[in-house]
């Protein structure tokens, strides 16, 4: 038998926020029960960097809240404990991006999401472990250890939001903030048999999240049901002008979608590049299962070529790393980064070489060279058109069909140390996430069923921008 954890049943996240608004739940032992439990687990799974033990003085002021009697509507998360990948900045808290060479970085500011967070009444009580800055798969990139999936110790939980999928699926907190540059919520959602949410690009503030590939970088979250999905997306979606890559376009009423239960109108495209050699059998039998309880509810399917999916994971893995390597000059140990010489040259050097995590290194190595004089017609200039291509035959597909339904990865969690020696198998397993970032659309990645050892199987499906409220109405009949 593998060593896992318990998994502990959870209330939603909706009607706990109704237990506590009519009193039947004091905000203070819900945050000690949620506490207690990320301390509990955190020495098995290694899913956080920073437990925030005084969140219960926190929890101590929005109880007198509710005492006082005051008015509680404007408050949609009151009292829930949530956590956020540890790439969002947090004033005044440490947040290290899971990399030893931000190790005693103090965030100066609150990143946009956590703050709308926090102004509905939710309280952060972790910053969860994950890949350096998102760089990785299997959260076994991560200068604090990799963390474990809780439901079998030698297995990653998926990454790069590793710390965010296992700690929920723990039993920690009601929601997980992560990001998703090329499938860093839908991978660990899918390993882990949680819901997660990559909205369309542009949807949800950047503001204050440390940076990857800033043009394909979503933040996303993790929710243990389509409900929760449907609350947390309406309040931190939305145009921010810290952020302006963020659209005016006004942010839907999801749970209407999820409340409507008619699918007779809808038409789901299976894009036939998804589902290549490699994918194991068990993934695709769940989704044929799948597929057609969706044909008994009266979803018409269709069959779609998306031609360019073919180069996506190509790509992807040369644009993500050059926009990465650009982004990493401002890490030279002056403005941020460690510090261990005077010399600013000798400095850059010798930290680097020091803190910097090996993918950190190796990303920045391809960046490099993709973007060099002599290489980046051949390399970045081309995964652009394939970029541009890519977009084309998305909007050709989403005049035929609603939605596309995918797997959201070729297999199910591996075991820790399987894919480390070799970067081009780790990578592989984004071939069926990354597509979405590449055209910017949104996405969803809902539990789909077990294969022979128990472990979940995870479906994503893709829509066209700003239509997440579909998504979340397709994933709630699934
Ligand atoms: N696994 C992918 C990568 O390593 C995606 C990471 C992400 O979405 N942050 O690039």
């Amino acid at each position: 038998m593998a060593e896992r954890l318990e998994i502990p049943q959870i209330d939603s996240l909706v009607s706990t926020v109704e237990k506590v608004k009519r009193g039947e739940i004091k905000i203070v032992d819900l945050v000690t029960q949620h506490l207690k439990r990320a301390h509990e687990v955190n020495p098995q799974i290694n899913a956080f960097i920073t437990i925030f033990d005084d969140a219960i003085e926190k929890a101590k002021e929005l109880d007198a809240k509710v005492q006082a009697d005051e008015d509680l509507t404007k408050y949609k998360l009151l009292g829930i404990p949530f956590t956020a990948k540890d790439l969002y900045l947090v004033e005044n808290t440490r947040t290290t991006f899971a990399s030893k060479f931000m190790d005693n970085f103090i965030a100066p500011y609150t990143a946009t999401i956590v703050q709308k967070c926090l102004d509905q009444g939710a309280i952060l009580i972790g910053k969860t472990n994950c890949d350096p800055w998102g760089f990785g798969g299997s959260g076994e990139n991560s200068g604090y250890g990799p963390t474990k999936n809780p439901l079998d110790f030698s297995k990653t939980p998926g990454g790069s939001s590793s710390g965010s999928a296992a700690s929920l699926l723990a039993g920690v907190g009601f929601f997980s903030l992560g990001t998703d540059t090329g499938g860093s919520v839908r991978l660990p959602a899918s390993f882990c048999g949680i819901y997660a949410l990559k909205p369309t690009y542009g949807r949800n503030s950047r503001y204050g999240i440390g940076a990857m590939g800033s043009s394909f970088d979503t933040p996303g979250f993790f929710t243990r049901n389509i409900e929760d999905m449907a609350l947390v997306e309406s309040i931190i979606a939305g145009k921010d002008t810290n952020d302006a890559s963020t659209f005016e376009v006004p942010v839907d009423t999801y749970s209407d979608y999820i409340n409507d239960s008619d699918l007779s109108n809808i038409t789901i495209g299976i894009p036939k590049e998804f589902y290549g050699e490699g994918v194991e059998t068990s993934v695709t039998d769940a989704i044929n299962i799948k597929i057609e309880e969706l044909k008994q509810k009266g979803v018409k399917f269709k069959n779609v070529s998306i031609p360019s999916a073919k180069y996506g994971l190509a790509a992807y893995y040369i644009l993500v790393p050059s926009e990465i390597s650009s982004n990493r000059a401002r890490y030279d140990g002056v403005r941020y980064g460690q510090k261990v010489s005077d010399n600013y040259e000798e400095n850059l050097f010798e930290a680097r070489s020091r803190y910097l995590e090996t993918e950190v290194k190796r990303r920045i190595m391809i960046g490099t060279y993709s973007l060099s004089a002599g290489y980046s017609d051949a390399f970045y200039k081309q995964a652009s058109k394939v970029r541009t291509k890519l977009k084309r035959e998305f909007n050709e597909a989403f005049k035929e069909v609603d939605a596309l339904l995918t797997p959201v990865s070729p297999s199910t969690a591996f075991k820790l140390g399987e894919k480390t020696n070799d970067p081009v198998q780790m990578y592989l397993v984004d071939i069926y996430s990354v597509t979405a970032n590449l055209v910017g659309a949104p996405a969803v990645a809902v539990p789909a069923g077990k294969d022979d050892e128990n472990m979940p199987i995870g479906l994503q499906i893709m829509g066209r921008n700003f239509e997440e409220g579909l998504l979340m109405k397709i994933a709630k009949e699934i």
